[in-house]
């Protein structure tokens, strides 16, 4: 039950930060632009100085071999969906700055897979006492927020509305006590599973970071946004390395 616990701490401090999201509503195209920026340099700091060195940890080089398919599946899944629908620009081309983007979805499973690896993690430590415990939790927690805000500066970049906003916020958040919940029942994944859930979500968001809220920043806010998306993944890459190292 402690696990649960920890969990939900950590799963709130998700929930909280990706509801910066129902700010999105009304912005300029600029501020907008500066958001996905910031995403963009958030989501790739996540990507190379916390998930990355996390599941070679856990899982060794097959964790890199995740994070490498993953991206390269992400790639052909569009190439493919794309190609598809070619009949039908007006939706393929619905980038993440306007109104119901399509390509959400993605952040939503990348998200998803993250926050349920980090779930059985937490569980994992739970065999600790409370006070450790309460502990990872808190831990945890700290390094959600900017998990959180950097899913909620996706969500007000692209304009999503509020009701949306707080759906994808609640689920994902709990999306980590339900994973630790799971653990009471069912045989945890091993650690080296759970290294190769968080390579391939690693993967996931750098290519979203890196081939969709990058190019669209720049597109809407030029050099502006070089400087919002330098500052922040530098800044993430720092603040990942030092304080919110665990
Ligand atoms: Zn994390």
């Amino acid at each position: 039950m402690n696990a649960v616990f920890a969990a939900s701490l950590a799963g709130a401090g998700f929930c909280g930060a990706s509801l910066f999201g129902l700010l999105g509503g009304g912005i300029t195209q600029r501020a907008r632009a500066s958001l996905l920026a910031f995403a963009a340099g958030i989501i790739l700091a996540l990507a190379f100085a916390d998930l990355l060195p996390e599941s070679v940890e856990a899982a060794g080089p097959k964790a890199i071999a995740c994070f490498a398919t993953a991206f390269a599946l992400m790639a052909l899944l569009e190439g493919l969906h794309s190609s598809h629908h070619r009949h039908d620009e007006a939706d393929t081309t619905r980038s993440i700055g306007s109104e119901g983007a399509t390509v959400l979805l993605p952040f939503v499973i990348g998200f998803a897979l993250h926050n349920l690896a980090e779930g059985f993690v937490v569980a994992a430590g739970a065999g600790a006492s409370a006070v450790a415990v309460g502990g990872i939790g808190i831990g945890v927690m700290v390094h959600k927020i900017p998990e959180g805000g950097s899913l909620g500066a996706v969500l007000a970049g692209s304009g999503t509305s509020r009701a949306k906003v707080a759906v994808i916020a609640f689920v994902l958040g709990l999306v980590v006590p339900v994973a630790a919940g799971l653990t009471l029942f069912f045989s945890p994944p091993g650690e080296s599973a759970v290294g190769m859930m968080s390579g391939a979500a690693g993967g996931v968001l750098c290519y979203l970071g890196g081939s969709h809220l990058l190019p669209e920043a720049r597109e809407g806010g030029g050099r502006e946004a070089g400087v919002v998306f330098a500052v922040s993944m530098l800044g993430g890459v720092v603040l990942l390395l030092t304080l919110l190292s665990g």
